[in-house]
């Protein structure tokens, strides 16, 4: 492995994903009428998992992609299957009650469903059952975590040295449960199986408006239009754009990942990072660092952005790339010159609860918003839930995990997320680094 150099050129910033390269062959747009039994608007892990499943029903399906199918947030993440939920415990019983034992068992088995995805179809996308470490981001915040917490049979407490992890990450809770991958394989990887699938796929080919006529629903695309029975949305943080979807639904809020230039095995070894497993911070706003198979290191997330309106052709600015890296120095101090070979990013959708939801928004047209920060095995598994439960008609069976995001009620209250709130979590994590810093 090439030991890691000082780059004196800026990262490249990425419109893409930075995990694999853009496909060069592309499925055709819709040109003139189409009709099918079901149609699935956006076709990331989730429409595309949905499609797949209808036509293991005999289902005759269209998925319609804006772009390429997987080319969205589900090529460009930071690739951990967990099954953790990405709210606090105590807003998730506000928004969800007694339902909130559900959610775990749903997050859980989605880890199941996507490591058997990969599995049963040999999808070559480096998938490792490392599970995760759940970083305390503060030596105080880890000492509390380390009082109130015991070892469950798969959640270990321990400090940076027990866990093998480098000394600023101060300790957390290895959760052995999932691990990481390379997202692009695998969404390309499930891009391939719906292509030689019955499913007629189209990309380049946005759906303009979704119109529930009572007897069917109808899509217009920019040069035809699509009838079909029923319609399932799976266009995450591009739900907004569809007049029909629910308002509310979800923000568009793009986060960033940079990829660092190689590092040794030994200067790992030397960081205190001789696990390698992949780590999550608990901050407001979390950071993550992992590994990967090409030698270097990806972080994500710790600064979002959020935007009025997602747009397919935004690049990362270069401050909050700049901003990853002085996180990523903080947390590897041996390593202070490592610098960011390139950076890209990503739309995720975020809900009030930060939660998954599955709903249906008219009779005939159902939508799943699968994403926040853990879509990566939500998706698909509740893609093909909500896809069972179609095909199943009006009055079928409801998966007990589908029935744990189920939406009734397509209103929503709008969420708490806004620049100001993003700024003042960034700040207050910031602060709380700084202090922690400055104490040990
Ligand atoms: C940088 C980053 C890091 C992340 N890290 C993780 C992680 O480590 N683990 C994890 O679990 N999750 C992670 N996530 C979240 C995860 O990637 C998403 O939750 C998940 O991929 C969502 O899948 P999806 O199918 O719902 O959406 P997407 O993959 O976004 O797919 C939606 C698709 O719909 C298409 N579309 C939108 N509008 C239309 C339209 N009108 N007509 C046709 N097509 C349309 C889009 O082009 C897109 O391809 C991360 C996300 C990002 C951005």
């Amino acid at each position: 492995m090439a030991p890691s150099t000082t780059s004196s050129a800026p990262p490249a910033l990425l419109q893409g994903s930075g995990w694999v390269d853009r496909p060069a062959e592309l499925e055709p747009a819709v040109s003139g009428q189409v009709d099918c039994d079901i149609v699935v608007i956006g076709g990331g892990l989730g429409g595309m998992l949905a499609a797949l499943r209808l036509a293991e029903h005999g289902r005759d399906v269209v998925l319609l992609e804006a772009d390429v199918c997987g080319w969205g947030a589900s090529a460009r993440n930071a690739g951990y299957i967990t099954p953790t939920l990405g709210s606090d415990p105590r807003i998730l019983e506000r928004f969800y009650g007694d339902r909130v034992r559900g959610l775990y068992r749903m997050a859980n088995n989605a880890v199941g469903f996507t490591e058997g995805l990969i599995a049963d179809h040999a999808i070559d996308c480096g998938y490792r059952q490392t599970g995760n470490i759940a970083a305390a981001p503060t030596a105080a915040a880890f000492r509390k975590l380390a009082a109130k917490t015991k070892n469950g049979r798969r959640a270990t407490v321990g400090d940076a040295t027990a866990l093998g992890v480098p000394p600023a990450f101060h300790g957390g809770i290895h959760i052995d449960v999932g691990g990481i991958l390379n997202p692009g394989e695998l969404a390309l990887g499930v891009r391939d199986l719906v292509r030689a699938s019955s499913v007629r796929v189209y990309e380049q080919c946005p759906a303009r408006q979704v119109e529930d006529r009572g007897g069917s629903v109808r899509v217009r695309l920019d040069g035809g239009q699509v009838t079909a029975r029923e319609a399932i949305l799976t266009t995450n943080a591009f739900s907004k754009e569809l007049a029909i979807a629910p308002r509310n639904l979800g923000t568009p809020v793009w986060v960033t990942a940079i990829e660092t230039e190689p590092v040794s095995a030994e200067q790992l070894d030397d960081a205190g990072w001789t696990s390698r497993t992949p780590i999550t911070t608990n901050h407001l706003v979390m950071q993550s660092f992992r590994p990967t198979l090409r030698g270097t290191i990806v972080t994500t997330t710790r600064s979002l952005q959020m935007a009025r309106h997602a747009s397919l052709d935004r690049r990362p600015s270069p401050n909050v790339v700049d901003d990853l890296v002085r996180g990523l120095h903080e947390r590897l101090p041996t390593l202070p010159d490592l610098a960011a070979a390139r950076a890209w990013g990503g739309w995720i959708g975020l809900t009030p609860s930060n939660m998954a939801v599955v709903g249906r928004v008219t009779p005939r047209v159902h939508y799943q918003l699968a994403c926040n920060g853990h879509g990566l095995p939500q998706a698909p598994y509740l893609g093909s839930l909500l896809a069972d439960h179609v095909a199943a008609g009006d009055g079928g069976p409801m998966h007990e995990d589908l029935a744990a995001v189920w939406r009734e009620n397509p209103r929503f209250a709008p969420g708490i997320v806004n620049p100001l709130t993003l700024k003042l979590g960034w700040l207050a994590d910031r602060m709380g680094d700084r202090l922690d810093r400055i104490r040990h």
